[in-house]
């Protein structure tokens, strides 16, 4: 029996602030959900019973729905026994959301190849410390895939066993993280000037010998050899791209999202119109402020209903890929992206996938200590603005606005901003979001608040060893520093 009565939005709860009450219900639930260690099938209640708890209008409600089922966090079922169901989600939206993310911002083949050097290797190293029957028996089926892959146009597009080796090391923060960067340098290899035949044959024969030489590391336990030849092989693969790509430092670009991600097997019409809509941002070359068409276009041009395209329209918006500007002059106008709504669903992902501690610290160490040697570096070439932007996020780390709960964190993304990699600041905000929505999911303060002072210093003693070019120092600190987080995460 319905307690509340049903309201339709007041007329002060304008269509922003609905979307925005609708953001921080979505962060609700999905505490809960995590709350609950994430009860994939039960019912988290009806419609009635969401608003009850949750206190907000029908209209902000729906709203937060489609964000969670968005997300793949839950979805609504209707009818009789119906209500908003936990369900499972699949690495497809989260992987997604950060190629969009990545090709906008302008990544570089060498900002991927960096961050595969620092990954790929630990994940080759924990995949033979834990290897199975079942595994030597996944890594040999990669290996053969290879050879029936042999008149591929492409070296590396067909390079299936960097995922399995991120799979195999048990970790999913590696895992999806190797995934990304494996598409995105497949799609970059796909953009290379034409090589002929014989070219070809030899450079996948050097891919297989090297492959199969991690893969004999790999199955023999040889965690410390299973690391050299990944990292062997990885500068074999830069060297091969540094010889046959275009021109330096290009950028990414090209059709935003494979089919096989936007259209998954779960996907909605919307989710796939929405996917749509943001390759012909990226085939335009992303022009900020361009009118892409009024609803009426639209409608026409993807031939779809108008529940449909308001679906997609919200999803983009979400994104900030795209805004619906109404009146005359009016449509759909392409907006600067903005990575929290990526990072949020890729840190739910990993959240439901069940990271453990020691995932999150293999991975934030190799990505932080590799950002540390670089900053430390560019200093060292005479760069001022490390000196500075770092002293200014050390003072933050006290001095912040009392109410931000992140301010101890600029220190690390300013950081991780100097180390001029964009690939590397995705992923250290996807686990710093990751850490952030744990703790609020298990109602515990992070680190910082009670710490601050202690924060600062530790900062400040980073700082101290960058500044004097002593990046052994400056990388034992930062892990110390790392290490003493740890305990926050249960
Ligand atoms: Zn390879
Ligand atoms: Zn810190």
């Amino acid at each position: 029996m319905a307690t509340a009565v049903d309201r339709e939005p007041a007329d002060g709860e304008s269509g922003a602030l609905v979307g925005k009450l609708a953001a921080q219900t979505a962060q609700r639930i999905e505490a809960s959900v995590i709350r609950q260690g994430w009860p994939v099938g039960e019912s988290l209640g009806s419609e009635t019973d969401l608003r009850d708890w949750l206190g907000v209008s029908r209209a902000v409600l729906r709203e937060a729905v489609r964000l969670v089922e968005h997300h793949q966090v839950a979805r609504m079922r209707r009818g009789p026994g119906g209500g908003l169901i936990v369900s499972a989600p699949d690495a497809g939206p989260a992987t997604r959301a950060m190629v969009i993310y990545l090709e906008y911002v302008g990544t570089s083949v060498t900002d991927l190849l960096q961050a595969r050097q620092l990954l790929e290797p630990i994940a080759a190293g924990l995949a033979a410390d834990r290897i199975t029957e079942e595994g030597i028996a996944t890594l040999r089926t990669a290996l053969e895939s290879e050879l029936a892959h042999w008149d591929d146009p492409s070296v590396h597009s067909q390079d299936p066993l960097h995922p399995v080796l991120g799979q195999l090391s048990g970790n999913p923060v590696l895992h999806l993280f190797i995934d990304v960067l494996t598409r995105l340098t497949a799609r970059y290899a796909h953009l290379s000037r034409r090589i002929s035949k014989a070219e070809m044959h030899a450079a996948k024969e050097t891919s297989h010998r090297e492959h199969k030489a991690v893969v004999d590391a790999v199955i023999a336990d040889d965690g410390a050899r299973a690391q050299t030849e990944l990292s062997l092989h990885l500068e074999s693969v830069a060297g091969w791209i540094e010889k046959h790509r275009v021109r330096r430092g290009q950028r990414i670009s090209g059709n935003v999202v494979e089919p096989e991600l936007a259209e998954g097997p779960r996907a909605k019409l919307a989710e796939v119109v929405a996917a749509r809509i943001h390759d012909d941002i990226a085939a335009r070359g992303w022009q900020t402020g361009m009118v892409l068409g009024s609803e009426t276009d639209l409608l026409a041009r993807y031939e779809i209903s108008r529940a449909v395209l308001r679906e997609a329209v919200r999803l983009l918006e979400y994104h900030s890929v795209a805004r619906m500007r109404r009146g005359p002059g009016g449509g759909l106008v392409v907006t600067e992206p903005e990575p929290q709504a990526s990072i949020d669903t890729m840190a739910l992902f990993l959240e439901y996938q069940g990271v453990t501690a020691d995932d999150l610290r293999i991975v934030r160490n190799a990505i932080e200590l590799g950002i540390v040697a670089r900053v430390t570096a560019r200093h060292a070439q005479g760069d001022t603005e490390v000196a500075e932007r770092l002293a200014k996020a050390v003072r933050w780390t006290t001095e912040g606005p009392a109410d931000d709960p992140r301010k101890a964190d600029l220190f690390h993304s300013e950081l991780a901003a100097l180390a001029d990699n964009p690939v590397l600041s995705l992923f250290l905000a996807i686990i710093t979001e990751l850490f952030r929505r744990h703790a609020s999911g298990q109602d515990r303060p992070l680190p910082g608040d009670a710490a601050a002072d202690e924060v600062r210093h530790v900062h400040q003693r980073i700082l101290d060893a960058i500044l004097q070019g002593d990046a052994g120092v400056a990388r034992h600190r930062m892990r110390r520093h790392l290490d003493a987080l740890i305990p926050w995460w249960h």
